[in-house]
């Protein structure tokens, strides 16, 4: 502390005025000085009043700064009143103003002789006005602010002098209302000096805080009054959102309670104060991030300050996809597409893409393009088409199509998309298969207009389903009385779009529904329609019993009416009628079954909403009073098959075959079971299977058959092996051949044509059997689980059956070759001990079946048509009837040549036959056909080389002790096909 003195005024009393003061004072930082009297320098010219009290004196402050001061030391003397003013003080924005008074003031004590008229106060005012009003003093226009006193007096000094303690008194003033003010101080008697008056406002200074600029704020006029400031954010920053900034500027000149921020904008983050660019390569997309992120994967930006960065080339970012995410491609095409065909629905499966294109949002859509031929066409299916669970936005890698068109081509193509799928794709990457439709049942008739309604007739017309699948060859209209609901109904058929019910009661209500009729069977019938018949005329009766002439004429065409309908209707009812039938709860049903006439179709049972109804129209319900079941024969899918005797009334009795149903079956095995009934019963030809009649009322459940004495073909071959001439053989293929030509103009496809399903009866009369619907060859031991879905006995069905279940008549020929083979070997199994598998890929290379021993080439050849790759190649049974017809015309063409009974070297032949021109000895021989066994038997009897094996007959190989007729023809066949080669080889026969 350094002592600062005054230039002593007061002569009586100097005792040195000296004060201490802090050294380094500091300005208030929220201070805005308006006056200081210490920062003049020259005089301060203040108005003292009267001219002998305050007096300015000129001092230095603490710094050996000149200051100026004022003085007044009137002590001696009573009644004091010195007043002394400031200049006019412009307050500014100020409200509130702080004046600052720093001074001495002596103890009155210190002072002899002054007791009575010292003091050691004075007094503070101030007048507001709005500009300066010149220099006289009333003193009446000044408001008192204060008496202020010293805190302390003199000190004691080291030296013994006296110090004067510094003083600082601050007051404050306010509200201010006008622009400026004028101070005074009034002394009534003290011995003061005013060392400095500093007069002062607080304002908070501008300042930066949560990114926001806060601006300079002066003070509330209040002592307790904050002021509320908005902050605006500093550049590239931006307010959060219901978060604007704010802050508060206290009396005390400082900022208190800051509320909400800034955040830097998108591509900018904060450093310090403010916000600056992310670099190249890094991005914000969001005010809300704190940092710059580098770009995400397959993505780039090559400038400052970017929200994002760039996708490169191929990749792409869905709408939805936030920038930080990695930039995607589109997905490759599903994998492994796969279809299954049922009528006219078509269920494709597939595997996932490979490449998912970085994206797990996946999902499939399916394009359905319905396809002509010639010139192939393909155009879009079109709202018609059906679509389970959905034709876009499949999830799951499955989905059923459905109702599309019966026999048509479709391609569908199935597509994986993602979210960037459809964002500058250029090319669509999808994976397809064009099927064909099987055959379907037509779709509802449902819009039926009635045309005319009279007393006993309705004429009804309608539209064309909207589906035909097919050619609508007729439409059954169903009718009955609404009162007796639908037990007892007739139908009526038309060929036509239109047709007229007649015979019907006057004033009655009918329901009508209609149904259509194709290739496939019945449709469904389409909604009932309500017609009342037009009431009785009464009149025209009562007018008719006045008039006898006309009574005479109504009689007379109405007899001649119901007798030509009587002979008409027995004539039809006898060719083409069904009978009554009883349904299952015994009521009796009409029907009116007028048939047209033409080719009879096959209608599949399944189109029969009610199963049991198509039984009881294809089959005759026998009474089981007249069956007699006498032995078991054999073991059916359903129970057991027994032999028996069958007395009709009014006929002789007959042998018949019994399947019986066995006990606790299942509603759907009693159908399944009966629906064989169905199929048969529809048939009439003697090459098939005839159908006695069904006992669906009585237990056990029965189809009788007609009885085929020495049961089926395979069995039968091989017990009576060698035993027939090559004529009967034929003689049996023909009749085959005959029914398949009559089930395949019908339109029934069998699909499990094999000998084990053909039945012989005592005059070897082959008949077609096993009828069914595809899930029978499920039950057939010979069919296998293929990867197309379904079983299928594989050694008998075509390629394309096999691969895409293309079931034809076509498909039926390809059978029949086999059974050809089956029937020329005696039962042996097509193609031996070969795997299924194996089979399926030697037929795909090209090889077929060698000419069985003794077959005549040219039955062999009719084989090899059969089972040409080219479906539209094989010969239609028709075609098969007509050359074993000739075959049996001319025997000559049955005669095997002798040591040439070989097939032909065909290209469609046995590409995978081994060359047996390329064999060195027996043994490597009998092991390419896996008859090594008799290795032993070979060399034993001589045989030691290639030629002598293949002069070898039939005799020479029983001859070796080979006992195994199936090997003995094993042997047999490889020899011939050897003698064959080597003939082509070296163009001579061998001589057997
Ligand atoms: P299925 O259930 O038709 O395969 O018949 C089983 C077995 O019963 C057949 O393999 C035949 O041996 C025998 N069988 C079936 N129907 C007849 C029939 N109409 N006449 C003689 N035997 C039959």
């Amino acid at each position: 502390m350094l002592p600062r003195c005054l230039p002593c005024l007061w002569i009586t009393f100097c005792l040195h005025l000296c004060w201490y003061v802090d050294s380094g004072e500091a300005q208030n930082a929220k201070e805005v000085i308006l006056m200081d009297s210490k920062a003049q320098q020259t005089e301060l010219e203040w108005i003292s009043y009267p001219p002998n009290g305050w007096e300015e004196i000129s001092g230095l402050d603490e710094n050996y700064t000149p200051i100026r001061t004022y003085q007044v030391c009137q002590v001696m003397e009573p009644n004091q009143n010195n007043w002394l003013r400031t200049n006019w003080i412009e307050k500014g924005d100020a409200q509130r103003i702080f004046v600052e008074l720093k001074f001495t003031l002596r103890d009155c004590n210190s002072l002899p002789g002054v007791v009575g008229t010292c003091k050691e106060t004075f007094n503070l005012y101030y007048q507001e006005t709005d500009s300066e009003v010149g220099r006289s003093l009333r003193e009446n226009q000044y408001v008192k602010i204060d008496t202020i006193a010293a805190d302390e007096s003199f000190t004691q000094g080291d030296l013994g002098e006296r110090k004067m303690k510094l003083n600082t008194e601050v007051r404050i003033i306010g509200p201010l209302t006008r622009r400026g003010f004028y101070l005074a101080f009034q002394d009534v008697g003290a011995c003061i000096a005013l060392v400095s008056v500093k007069v002062y406002y607080k304002k908070c200074w501008s300042i930066i805080e949560n990114l926001a600029t806060f601006p300079d704020t002066v003070t509330g006029s209040e002592f307790s009054s904050l002021v509320e400031v908005e902050g605006m954010c500093v550049s590239d920053a931006e307010e959060e959102a219901d978060n604007s900034p704010k802050m508060h500027c206290s009396a005390e000149g400082e900022w208190l309670v800051p509320i909400g921020k800034c955040i830097c904008k998108a591509g900018f983050h904060q450093k310090g104060d403010a916000c600056e660019p992310c670099g190249r390569g890094f991005y914000k997309s969001s005010s809300q991030d704190l940092q710059c992120s580098r770009c995400p994967a397959h993505s780039f930006n090559d400038r400052e300050g970017s929200w994002r960065c760039d996708c490169v080339d191929g990749y792409y970012r869905a709408l939805s996809d936030p920038p930080s995410v990695a930039c995607t491609r589109p997905p490759s095409a599903p994998q492994n597409l796969v279809y299954n065909i049922n009528q006219t629905t078509v269920s494709l499966e597939w595997s996932p893409p490979a490449d998912t294109g970085g994206r797990n949002d996946v999902t499939y859509r399916v394009i359905c393009r319905r396809c002509s031929w010639e010139p192939e066409e393909c155009v879009p299916c079109g709202p018609n088409v059906g679509y389970s669970p959905a034709q876009s936005g499949l999830v799951d890698t499955y989905v059923t199509v459905m109702d599309l068109l019966a026999h048509a081509n479709y391609t569908f193509e199935v597509e994986a998309v993602n979210g960037v799928s459809d964002l500058g794709r250029t090319q669509r990457l999808f994976a397809a298969v064009s099927i064909a439709t099987g055959q379907a049942a037509p779709s509802q008739v449902s819009k039926v207009i009635k045309e005319k309604v009279q007393q006993r007739s309705i004429q009804l017309s309608w539209q064309e389903p909207h589906q035909p699948n097919g050619v609508i060859t007729e439409y059954e209209i169903k009718y009955y009385e609404k009162d007796q609901k639908d037990r007892i109904y007739s139908t009526v058929r038309s060929k036509s779009t239109s047709a007229t019910v007649n015979n019907l009661k006057p004033s009655t209500a009918y329901v009508f529904q209609i149904r259509a009729f194709t290739e496939a069977g019945y449709g469904t019938y389409g909604p009932r329609l309500e017609i009342t018949t037009k009431e009785e005329d009464t009149a025209a009766i009562v007018s008719s019993e006045q008039n006898p002439v006309i009574i005479i004429a109504v009689v007379a065409v109405a007899g001649t009416i119901i007798l030509v309908f009587m002979v008409f209707g027995f004539i039809i009812g006898r060719r083409h009628c069904g009978y009554s039938k009883a349904d299952q709860e015994g009521d009796e049903e009409l029907y009116f079954q007028f048939k047209f006439p033409g080719t009879k179709t096959y209608i599949d049972p399944e189109t029969y909403e009610d199963p049991n109804r198509a039984v009881h129209q294809f089959a005759k319900e026998l009474d089981a009073s007249c069956i007699k079941i006498e032995r078991v024969i054999g073991a059916g899918e359903f129970g057991e098959v027994c032999s028996g005797r069958l007395k009709l009334p009014g006929k002789r009795d007959a042998s018949v075959a019994i399947k019986t149903l066995k006990v606790g079956y299942t509603e759907k095995q009693r159908r399944d079971f009966l629906c064989e009934a169905s199929i048969m019963g529809q048939f009439d030809h003697p090459n098939v299977v005839h159908l006695e009649g069904v006992v669906t009322r009585g237990k056990p459940v029965m189809i009788v058959i007609e009885y085929m004495e020495n049961g089926s073909l395979d069995a039968f071959l091989r017990k009576h092996d060698g035993q027939f001439t090559v004529i009967q053989l034929v003689g049996m293929l023909r009749g085959i051949a005959a029914g398949m030509r009559y089930l395949s103009d019908m339109g029934y496809v069998h699909r499990d044509l094999a000998a084990r399903n053909i039945l012989v009866n005592s005059n070897l009369v082959c008949k077609v059997s096993d009828f069914g619907l595809s899930r029978v060859i499920e039950d057939d031991p010979e069919a296998v689980y293929t990867t197309t879905g379904g079983k299928i006995p594989v050694r008998w069905t075509a390629p394309e059956a096999i691969q895409y279940r293309k079931f034809t008549s076509a498909s039926d020929v390809w059978s029949y070759g086999i059974v050809m083979w089956e029937v020329m070997s005696y039962g042996e199994r097509p193609y031996w001990d070969m795997s299924n598998q194996d089979v399926i890929k030697a037929i795909e290379e090209g090889y077929r079946l060698p000419a069985p021993m003794d077959c005549p080439p040219g039955l062999h050849q009719l084989m090899l048509d059969c089972w040409q790759k080219d479906r539209a190649e094989r010969p239609k049974f028709d075609q098969i009837v007509g050359i074993l017809d000739k075959m049996i015309r001319n025997p000559n063409t049955l005669k095997t040549p002798v040591g040439t009974c070989t097939r032909p070297i065909s290209p469609l032949l046995d590409q995978s036959t081994p060359d047996f021109t390329a064999f060195r000895s027996v043994g490597e021989w009998l092991e390419a056909i896996k008859m090594e066994r008799y290795r032993d038997n070979f060399t034993a009897a001589g045989y030691s080389s290639l030629e002598s094996v293949a002069r070898m007959s039939i005799e020479d190989v029983m001859s070796l002790g080979i006992t195994l007729v199936g090997h003995q023809k094993k042997i047999m066949s490889s020899i011939q096909t050897m003698r064959a080669q080597m003939l082509h080889l070296h163009g001579t026969g061998v001589q057997v």
